[in-house]
């Protein structure tokens, strides 16, 4: 049972807001142990697995925060080929995973058409395992077509729900409308569909991260990536602060709560800022982790943020290593699909 001051699919914006206020310091345990019960209700304790991608780290995009940015001139930039692609799917195959994220700067260099063909071959080798897309922006026939092409997944953080300080973190070129817009192109189309935020970005208040939560409530989205802002060395905010575990384990808590049956990962980001903080994530109603499956040779080149963890493990040690620290934590490793709602949501298009 969720105790009542916990009903917070009903609070208004000021409730929540006080709500934030009193646990942004020590998160109220009666809290925690209602999100903790949720996600039991919802998914047991399951830990669902995804194999995560990184193709390409070429961006067109010139987002304020990310180390991967246009104009960051001191990346070693690398694109995978399709075979390489492939072949780090049939490595995670082998391994036991069932879904591959396949996440990317924005990089217009893959095309639609390489794009449909690369899903299409993929769902034909593994066809009872789910493909998640993250590579940004794209037209709505764009989506549809990759999700024709037998996608199931997106993910798509908005970033921020505030008109203003979307602008603070993005140059003009970019705005919240589109990618909100983008976001419910993706749910029409029929994607499972992920939004998210960084905790802690720079000017973010705790009015933005009640607006965050509104926006999540109405969206209604099937995944919720929330991680903590950590700065990057080349990139204008390289002198900002890194977000906190306990605001990131607090709005992980409270994403549970407005949403019983998102699917919430316990982010590389959180595990960087804290040697458990991957941990806290799942205490507090995170419910899915993504090892990297990405060749090591240019692990280091996918650095949206500083000291990332992971980057020199082989895909095989980084399941073992992961499976084992979600089992101390009392949790149960789960290979399978791990679709919305815990049955399967097979993309069978058309
Ligand atoms: N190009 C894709 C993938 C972006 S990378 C897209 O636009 O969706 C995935 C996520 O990493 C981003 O959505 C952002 O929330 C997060 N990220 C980027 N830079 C970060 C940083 N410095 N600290 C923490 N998270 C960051």
């Amino acid at each position: 049972m969720i105790p009542k001051g916990y009903d917070i699919k009903s609070l208004t914006q000021n409730e929540l807001k006080a709500l934030i206020e009193e646990n942004s310091h020590v998160i109220d345990e009666k809290l925690l142990e209602a999100a903790r019960s949720t996600r039991e209700q919802s998914y047991g304790k399951k830990v669902f697995f995804r194999g995560l991608i990184e193709f390409s780290n070429y961006c067109k995009n010139d987002c304020y925060y990310c180390g991967i940015r246009k104009s960051n001139r001191n990346v070693r930039r690398y694109r995978l080929t399709k075979k390489e692609i492939i072949d780090c799917c049939i490595t995670g195959y082998q391994l036991g995973f069932r879904t591959f994220v396949l996440q990317s700067g924005e990089d217009l260099y893959y095309t639609d058409d390489f794009m449909i063909d690369l899903i299409g071959d993929i769902k034909n080798r593994f066809p009872d395992s789910a493909i998640t897309l993250s590579m940004g922006e794209k037209s709505y026939e764009s989506y549809k077509k990759y999700f024709q092409a037998g996608a199931d997944r997106y993910l798509l953080r908005h970033e921020t729900a505030t008109k203003d300080h979307y602008h603070q973190l993005h140059p003009k070129n970019m705005n919240l409308f589109t990618r909100e817009k983008a976001l419910y192109n993706l749910k029409d189309i029929g994607f499972q569909v992920g939004a998210g935020f960084m905790v802690n970005s720079p000017y973010q208040t705790i009015d933005h991260l009640v607006n965050d939560l509104l926006f999540l409530k109405k969206l209604n989205p099937h995944m919720v990536g929330i991680g903590p802002f950590i700065p990057h060395h080349d990139t204008i905010f390289a002198n900002e602060k890194s977000g906190t575990v306990d605001m990131t384990v607090l709005m992980i808590a409270l994403v549970r709560l407005l949403l019983p049956k998102a699917l919430i990962p316990a982010t590389t980001a959180l595990g960087t800022i804290d040697p458990y903080g991957r941990e806290r994530g799942l205490q507090a109603g995170a419910n899915v982790v993504m090892p990297n499956l990405s060749p090591t040779s240019i692990r280091e080149d996918y650095s949206l943020y500083d000291n990332k963890i992971c980057t020199g493990d082989e895909a095989a040690e980084c399941k073992e290593c992961i499976s084992e620290r979600i089992r101390k934590a009392g949790f149960e490793p789960d290979f399978s699909r791990g679709d919305y709602g815990g049955y399967c949501i097979a993309n069978v298009y058309p």
